[in-house]
């Protein structure tokens, strides 16, 4: 099994992102996490709370504490705030004012690799898995 596992990342090896703006580029060709997880987050980060910040009217109150993004909670999952076509061209309409969740999303772990929830989410839209690293430049 480590021989054929070996084989395979020698005949497919995976695309390097070295900065974040390989990250961006990533993400904007995916959303996929946009349209499969609920975004719930404490409901003092919507504008209805004094220094609040993510818009109310986008989010509905799902219990005393807690608000989701609108279209989130849905059985098919979509936030609002998306825009564009998942798998190829993607955008947050609110990325200065997302709420944490989205802000707390690691897309890579400390040692450059991909988070399993972008395949498993990717896998539940039809969409191939990501073979990635990120593999930060090097300063001289
Ligand atoms: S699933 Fe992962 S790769 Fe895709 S947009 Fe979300 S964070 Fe980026
Ligand atoms: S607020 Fe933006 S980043 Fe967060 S789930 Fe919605 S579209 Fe995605």
């Amino acid at each position: 099994m480590a021989v054929l596992s070996e084989v395979k990342m020698q005949s497919n090896p995976p695309t390097l992102i070295t900065d974040g703006a390989g990250v961006e580029a990533l993400c904007q060709s995916c959303g996929v996490c946009c349209s499969t997880f609920r975004i719930s987050f404490y409901w003092g980060e919507t504008t209805a709370a004094e220094g609040g910040f993510v818009p109310v009217e986008l989010t509905e109150q799902m219990n005393l504490y807690r608000s989701c993004m609108k279209g989130s909670s849905q059985s098919k999952p979509r936030c609002i705030a998306l825009a564009g076509n998942l798998g190829e061209s993607v955008t947050c309409t609110v990325y200065e004012n997302r709420p944490s969740p989205c802000r707390e999303y690691d897309v890579f772990d400390a040692q450059g690799e991909l988070n399993p929830r972008c395949n498993q989410a990717r896998a539940k839209h039809g969409f191939e898995p990501l073979n990635v690293r990120f593999v930060p430049k090097t300063t001289a």
